[in-house]
């Protein structure tokens, strides 16, 4: 088993089991879990809670990043838990919207869980020392959201930020566009570390944020020379 690593004070990774995405559970006046993995890892996260004396009725918050289903998932597992999210993500799951979650491709069965609470650009999110501003921040879908703690530069990235910049996959509700608007948000601030849904965690902020933007762009230009490409095939195949 992969043990929960203190990643910064009263902050733990817990590690993904791939292909899921990891969960961070925040520990202060109330135990908080920043995305849940999937249902099928009920024991993986049992095991892990255990190790921190803790068990699925003990999470009283839990935070989703957005709809997809390797981070909502698992939230039935916590049934005493008040689930945040954006209103986009809230809205996707309430009218289980396929296309976006991602459930059923996979043979599972969709977030049952549904968001209680909802987390809109701006709104403070507080546990103990720590209080975390929310930045809406479309792009790997349209209802990302990333957590901010100014007073400690800690970013929970979920999958719109990866090490060495990485870009994440853009699926259905997001666009390239909307990811590099995104990354100029999230280069305004002054960001230590970030903590992403999955991968290695990223302590080389403003390198990392560069980098993506580059590699964002690069992807552009790719995929127009090869939509110019699709199109002039295409155009011969009619004549
Ligand atoms: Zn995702």
């Amino acid at each position: 088993m992969h043990k929960p690593k203190l990643v910064a004070p009263n902050i733990y990774l817990l590690p993904a089991l791939k292909p899921s995405a990891h969960c961070y559970l925040i520990r202060g006046e109330k135990n908080t879990l920043i995305d849940t993995s999937i249902k099928d890892y009920r024991d993986h996260i049992v095991q892990q809670l255990a190790s921190l004396e803790l068990t699925l009725d003990d999470i009283d918050d839990v935070i989703y990043t957005h709809c997809h289903h390797d981070h909502t998932g698992g939230g039935e597992l916590f049934p005493n838990a008040t689930i945040y999210a954006h209103p986009l993500c809230a809205f996707k799951l309430r009218y289980q919207d396929e296309n976006c979650i991602h459930s059923l491709k996979y043979q599972l069965p969709l977030p049952a869980h549904l968001p209680d609470k909802l987390l809109e650009e701006g709104d403070t999110y507080t546990n103990g020392d720590y209080s975390f501003t929310v930045i809406h921040t479309p792009g790997h879908t349209d209802d990302s959201i990333c957590l901010l703690e100014k007073n400690h530069k800690i970013l929970f990235s979920a999958d719109t930020v990866f090490v060495k910049g990485i870009p994440p996959l853009i699926t259905d509700s997001g666009s390239i566009g909307s990811l590099i608007y995104s990354i100029e948000k999230l280069q305004q601030y002054d960001i230590e570390l970030i903590l992403p849904g999955h991968g290695p965690l990223e302590k080389n902020v403003v390198e990392c944020l560069i980098k993506l933007k580059e590699n964002l762009i690069k992807k552009i230009a790719q995929d127009n020379k090869k939509t110019i490409e699709e199109a002039k095939k295409w155009q011969k195949s009619r004549y």
